[in-house]
């Protein structure tokens, strides 16, 4: 269930240069992390983006894998694809067959071309998968938890 101050924190509310003036980082940077598939801002019918008080968390995360972890965009990639989106989500085994965010290691389960039925009409931003590096860095304590 989501609660009225996590329902708060997901609104996307801030432009590019407000999220950039609240997590300190510039907005090349921020729309790097987005062309390379890190982060998914919500897009306005404009096409401009918003983000969230979540997506600010995302971005410091992020931000610290770079500068403190010594990681680079494909090496967070490969990271996040490390998460068993499936102990997650209700997919069923032949689910698991049709998607490739389950046979491939080195991308996300959102950057996956083909998904299976569970996940092919979802809004990944709005994802527990998506939402975890938005909430946790240490992704390590995560996949330990869920296998
Ligand atoms: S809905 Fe998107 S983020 Fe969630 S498990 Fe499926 S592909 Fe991954």
């Amino acid at each position: 269930m989501v609660n009225s101050e996590e329902s708060e924190s997901g609104k996307p509310v801030y432009t590019l240069s407000i999220a950039s003036r609240l997590s300190d980082i510039p907005a090349h940077s921020i729309r790097q992390y987005i062309d390379r598939g890190l982060l998914i801002p919500f897009k306005l019918d404009s096409k401009r983006h918003l983000f969230s008080h979540n997506d600010i968390n995302r971005l410091n995360h992020i931000h610290l894998l770079i500068h403190e972890q010594g990681l680079n965009f494909a090496g967070i990639k490969a990271l996040m694809a490390m998460i068993p989106c499936w102990a997650i989500r209700p997919c069923s085994e032949s689910d698991r067959q049709s998607c490739n965010a389950y046979s491939e290691n080195t991308f996300p389960c959102w950057e996956a071309s083909e998904k299976g039925r569970v996940c092919k009409n979802e809004n990944c931003r709005e994802c527990d998968v998506y939402k975890i590096l938005s909430e946790e860095v240490n992704l390590k304590s995560v996949i330990k938890s869920l296998i």
